[in-house]
């Protein structure tokens, strides 16, 4: 062994394949869950024959033409684009916030300059006055209406906490569209895998000098492949949580987690769409789910797979999701990076590497740049 991975998610992945593929290293990637390919991992629902993201949805989009010629290597894209449509006492809106959410929600045929000034006077409330919290900021943003019918509910349910304790800089800013264009994503590349996440990942895998061992986590001692053992004899990139790696000696990073309802209905299609955002305060998901609108160019069984997604701080053993990024984990992280810089070779890289959150093209783009600025200098 060359180099040890730990992690095979995208990050992992992409390094492991370059270290393979261009210096000709042999690669041992540990993983500590039964499957390779991290959150972004599918399977296929046997009854249904619906492809699930396990993780929640994941749709792939760049604007990196270097990141898209890279995927493009291990799987072709359907032109899938992404639209997601918000629910509201009933009602069913576009998003995000465009002309046509404008016009359906104040029963008005604005054109845009009409339009534009109406959120303008209705986002002038607060007179100039700093906006002390999340809510205030919101509502200075695009007015008090839209962000009591699609914000603030959605935001307290995101975040177990009411809008007005939340600091403003949460938000920077909250796209309004003056034209009836709800694509969701602008990036140049969008789609989703032809063949579905399983086939792309695990075709990045498929190398003669890419040995996958599943079910190893690198923190636990007494295997070959454990941070004892390996540390100091070989180079290791670590895609692991940084808090973990370190024993959590400066605290644990606060992570947000998302619970998973899911649902095989006995319908052809349940609500035309992949993904509605639930934005009522009194119904406790955030969104839901319908997987088969990912791919319209698939011939599936009958019925059709429904998640409902939960959003809470995780705990213990739950997955983690979304950095909560308070003050007191950003202090956290600084000491977590001045020790990761102390550890001879070793990597840390990936959304839990080093404590963000990363979009699948962010996630290969800095692995590709961490190949070629640290990992070729080690060999
Ligand atoms: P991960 O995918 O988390 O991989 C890390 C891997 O390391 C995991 O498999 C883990 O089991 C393993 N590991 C950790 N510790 C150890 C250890 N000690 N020993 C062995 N193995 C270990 N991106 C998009 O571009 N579009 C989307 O629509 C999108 N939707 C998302 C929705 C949700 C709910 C979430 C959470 C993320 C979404 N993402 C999306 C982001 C995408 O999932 C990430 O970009 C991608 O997962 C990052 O890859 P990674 O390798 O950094 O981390």
């Amino acid at each position: 062994m060359d180099l040890l991975v730990v992690g095979s998610g995208l990050f992992g992945l992409t390094i492991a394949e370059r270290a393979a593929t261009e210096l000709g290293l042999r690669v041992t990637v540990v993983e500590s869950r039964d499957h390779i390919g991290g959150n972004a991992w599918s399977t296929v629902d046997e009854a249904t024959g619906v492809e699930e993201h396990r993780y929640g949805a994941h749709i792939f989009h760049t604007s990196n033409d270097a990141v898209w010629g890279y995927v493009n290597r291990f799987t072709e894209f359907t032109p899938y684009e992404h639209r997601v449509y918000a629910r509201h006492r009933g009602e069913v809106f576009p998003l995000p916030i465009n002309l046509g959410t404008i016009n359906q929600f104040f029963r008005t045929g604005l054109g845009p300059d009409e339009a534009r000034r109406l959120i303008d006077e209705q986002a002038g409330e607060l007179a100039g006055r700093e906006p002390g919290n999340l809510e205030d900021k919101a509502i200075s943003l695009i007015g008090r209406p839209l962000y009591e019918a699609f914000i603030r509910g959605y935001t307290a349910k995101q975040w177990q906490t009411d809008p007005r304790d939340l600091p403003a800089s949460i938000i920077t800013r909250l796209p309004v569209r003056f034209t009836y264009d709800n694509r969701y994503f602008n990036d140049t590349h969008q789609g989703m895998p032809r063949h579905g996440y399983a086939a792309w990942l695990q075709r990045m895998a498929d190398h003669p000098l890419i040995d996958i061992r599943l079910g190893v986590d690198f923190l636990d001692d007494g295997h070959a492949f454990s941070r004892d053992a390996a540390v100091g004899q070989v180079p290791v990139v670590y895609t692991g949580p940084v808090d973990r790696y370190f024993g959590h000696r400066y605290g644990a990073l606060g992570w947000r987690t998302l619970d998973f309802d899911r649902q095989v209905l006995d319908v052809a299609d349940h609500q035309g769409t992949a993904v509605i955002n639930e934005c009522d305060e009194d119904v406790p998901y955030t969104r839901t789910l319908e997987f088969k609108h990912f791919h319209p160019e698939r011939t599936h069984r009958d019925g059709t797979v429904v998640v409902r997604e939960y959003s809470r701080f995780a705990e213990g053993p739950d997955e983690p999701y979304y950095p909560v990024a308070t003050p007191e984990d950003r202090a956290r992280l600084e000491r977590y990076r001045e020790a990761a810089a102390e550890e001879p070779r070793v990597l840390f890289g990936g959304r839990l590497g080093t404590y963000q959150y990363l979009d699948m093209h962010m996630a290969i783009g800095s692995a590709l740049s961490r190949f070629d600025n640290t990992v070729r200098g080690w060999f």
